[in-house]
Order: structure tokens, then sequence, then C-alpha cells
């Protein structure tokens, strides 16, 4: 077997057994991209020299001792570069780790490459890249979604074991979806933010992208936990995230939102997810129709919420301390041409939105009014999660489109993350794990089943992904690169 296609798992016990070394591992991904990056473009960056350098010393004892891991290039990893898919931010390298990278280091594991997205994880297909978008390795044609695309589809072609990401309104678990791959956005404040580039600093969330349940387990027990450095992080025990995989989940309640299966929806999609409903009652599990009547609202406050919060974050970008510096006569001209210059139309589309949003005489009208709504948002999953343990809906309302399709369209692109939005409005975990192929044009495309839980439910989350994976067979599917 390839040793690329293996999972963190699967690799630990090689690496374990001295079967191969982690500089084996690092030079069989290595190879793998030569042979298939050109077509995916999942990388936009690799420092091969770095990552062994930091392999020779990689103690096996350590929970993902030697497990390179690759990055989405949000997230700050020292020496390397950091674009954020932004020109704005070419020649910065990072002075520092993120927490989550000083983290997977003190676990073992090994960061290597930067993985492509939607400039500062703006959008839902890649294409938001300033360097180009990412192919779906199911079908090079279209988008492996967004913003965190280039995470995916290494860890889907099998450039990568797995792979970081981060999630503000679906960005982890549409891409995952999209790819068949899983992907988990943590509870807010679960895993800290220090490190990762801020979007929207009240619905960011750093995760992982696996090819099995128990991987995701695996990372989320390194990267979880309180950090002094981000004063959001919870301060709450991190509970072993494999703790509860492979027992049965027989009596437990899982929710069917009435407003997640709606008109529109792709009817592959639909049928596939209600099949693996059925599949989870058949392992036992009993199925409760829940509402979130909320949720039509949900695409229209995060696009309040949302660009509010990066109207403000990005403001830091002015080319005078770090990254893109224009020609320029004077400070404003200075501020006016480096913006201009550095930003792609879809952060500036969402600047002058945010500011806009944020103004006096439209404050009230629109952004405190979203943050109302939000709340309702939120008091929809505590209402539903009296009914149910975790809900079960499509991840996306559709599989991968075209390249090309939405890029000039976006409040078409913004509907993408219709069923992923709330989730982080309401700060409770998600994860999507594979559930199926649609077939559209001769080509197999994935569909994720989305799962969603209470705050810091990760283990149990994790539990009834684990009885759906371990009792079908759509993960261990590949593309045909
Ligand atoms: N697609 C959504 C957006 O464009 C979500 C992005 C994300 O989760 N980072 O904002």
């Amino acid at each position: 077997m390839d040793l690329t296609s293996l999972s963190i798992s699967a690799l630990r016990e090689k690496l374990v057994a001295r079967e191969v070394s982690p500089l084996d591992a690092l030079d069989a991904l290595d190879a793998r991209i030569s042979a298939v990056d050109d077509k995916v473009h999942g990388f936009l960056s690799r420092d091969l020299a770095l990552a062994k350098a930091h392999a020779a010393k990689a103690d096996l004892s350590l929970p993902l001792g030697g497990v390179p891991i690759a990055i989405k290039d949000v997230i700050n990893v020292t020496g390397e570069p950091c674009t954020c898919g932004s020109r704005m931010l070419l020649p910065y390298r990072a002075p520092y780790d993120a927490t989550v990278i000083a983290k997977l280091r003190a676990a073992g594991a090994i960061p290597f490459g930067r993985a492509n997205m939607d400039e500062f994880a703006m959008g839902s297909s890649t294409e938001n890249s300033a360097f180009g978008p990412t192919h779906n390795p199911w079908d090079l044609t279209r988008t492996p979604g967004g913003s965190s695309g280039g995470s995916a589809a290494v860890v889907a072609a099998d450039e990568a074991f797995a792979a970081l990401g981060s999630d503000t309104g679906g960005s982890i678990r549409q891409p995952a979806a999209l790819c068949g791959i899983v992907g988990v956005k943590p509870t807010y404040g679960r895993v800290s933010r220090y490190g990762l580039t801020a979007f929207a600093s009240s619905l960011d969330q750093i995760g992982p992208f696996t090819k099995t349940v128990r991987d995701a387990a695996l990372i989320l027990d390194v990267i979880s936990g309180k950090d002094p450095m981000d004063s959001t992080s919870l301060d709450q025990p991190v509970p072993a995230h494999t703790a509860l995989l492979g027992r049965d989940i027989r009596g437990m309640k899982l929710g069917m939102p009435r407003e997640y299966f709606i008109d529109g929806i792709d009817p592959q999609v639909d049928a596939a997810v209600r099949a693996a409903i059925r599949h989870y009652e058949s392992l036992g599990a009993e199925i409760v129709e829940v509402s979130l009547p909320n949720t039509e609202h949900a695409v229209g406050v995060y696009y309040i919420i949302a660009t509010a919060e990066c109207s403000a974050n990005l403001a830091r970008f002015d080319g005078v301390r770090y990254g893109h510096r224009a020609e320029s006569s004077g400070l404003l001209d200075h501020y006016g041409r480096t913006r201009e210059e550095g930003f792609g139309p879809e952060v500036k589309r969402r600047i002058i939105l945010g500011t806009y949003v944020l103004s006096s005489g439209y404050y009230d009208a629109y952004y405190l009014r979203a943050q109302k709504v939000r709340t309702l948002i939120r008091d929809d999953f505590t209402r539903a999660f009296a009914q149910c343990d975790a809900i079960v809906c499509p991840t996306s309302p559709e599989p991968a489109f075209k390249l090309g399709d939405r890029a000039d369209d976006p409040l078409k692109m913004y509907l993408a993350d219709i069923f992923t939005i709330a989730t982080n409005l309401a700060g409770i975990p998600g994860l999507s794990l594979p559930c199926g192929f649609a077939e559209v044009d001769g080509k197999k495309l994935p569909i994720g089943l989305q799962l969603l839980g209470q705050p810091l439910d990760e283990p149990r989350l994790l539990q009834i992904a684990h009885a759906y994976e371990q009792s079908t067979d759509w993960h261990k599917a590949r593309p045909g690169l």
C-alpha cells in the first residue's frame, strides 16, 4: 500500500513499529505532491528542508510523533509564509508559531505545506485565492469548496495525512463534504485562535481535516484547551476525544431539522442524507423532527456580523508594519494605494459592507439587529437540543459546483453555506463526514453528512460519526487522480 493513502492512525502504527521513518513519510508526500499538485493546486508553498529538520528530531513516543500535517495558509508557522491567499501578505514570513502549531509540535507532529484558500478565508470555492483556485480531486473542473479548499483537497488527494483549516461560516465542513473527507469545526473557544489571522473573531475556529473520524479525534485531543494568549478560549477540561469511539449509539436521539430539508436542495444530496438517517435508525438511534425556525435569517445575519468584524480586523493591513507596501505620496495616499493593490474584489466588498453596517445611523438597523437575531438562532439550537442528542442534516445543499460557475455571483456563492453558517453564529460544534456520492456528468462527487452538537459535546459527535463511518464504506473511496 502506498504510504500517502494511510490515515494518521495507520501511519502511526508503522512509525512506532519502525517500519517507516518520519523522513520516509515526508519524502512520500513530497513525491505525491510533485506528481499531482500541478492538477490540484492545493498547496501554495512547502518547505521540505525545514520540515525534515523538525522530522529528524520527532519523538515517536508522542501521540502524533512523526506525523506531517498540512496547514491552511492563514495560520502562522515560524519561518514560513502566511499569505492568507492574498497579495497583501506576500512578502511576510511568520515570526512565531500559532498556539495550535506549538501544540502540534509538542505532540510530535510536523507542520508541512501551506494549503491554498480563499483570500482571508472569504469564500466557498477557493476561487478568491489571489494565487488561482484549487481543483477538486474528484473532478478537476469543479471546486473543492472553500474557504479551506486547499486543506480539504490535499487530504482527499493523499498529498497530506491530515490538515488544519479554519471555519467561520462553514469553511471546514463544506470543503470536507465536497472532497469526501472528515472535517470538524469545534465549539467556539475550544481551540485557541492565537496565531490564526482573524477574519470574524466571534465566529472563527480552527479544526482538523482527516481521512477518518478517529484521526479527527486524535488532532482535537492535541489542539484543544485554554490558552492564556486567547482570552476567548474556554477554561474547561479537555476530554479524551477518542473515549466514546466504538460505543454503540442505541437509544440516542438524533434530530432532523425541518428547515434543512427544503426545496432547492440537490435531490441526490437529499436522498443520500435521508438514507444516512435511515442507517442511523438501523443502528438503533431514534430520529425526531426538530425545528430551527430562524434558519432563514442565518445567512443575512452572518453577512452583517462577519463583514462588520472583518472590516475592523483587516484595518491592520495598511502597509506600514508588514505586508504589501505601495509606492505613494503621503500617508492617506499610502493607505489607499496599498489596500487597493493588496486586496482582491471579494475582500474589498466585505470591508465596504462591514464598514457600512457599522456606520452611525445604520448601526442600529443592521449590526445591533443582527446581534439580536443571532441570539434567537442560538436559542433555536438550545430548544432543539432539549429534544435530541445531536442534529443530523446535509452539510452542503449540493455537491461540488463547476469552477467559474458562481465566481461572478456573490449572492449565489453566499448560499453555499446555508446549512453551516448558523452553527458558527450559535458557537456549537459541527462535523461533516462522507455519506455517499452524486453522479454528475459521469463523475462521482462526494456528499457530506453534517452532525451538530451541544457546546463541548465533541466526543459524542465523534462517537455518532464513528458509528456511521465504521458501518459504511464511503470513507474508503479515493479519487482516481
Ligand atoms: N463561505 C463563508 C464566507 O465566505 C464562510 C467562510 C469561512 O468559514 N471562513 O464567509
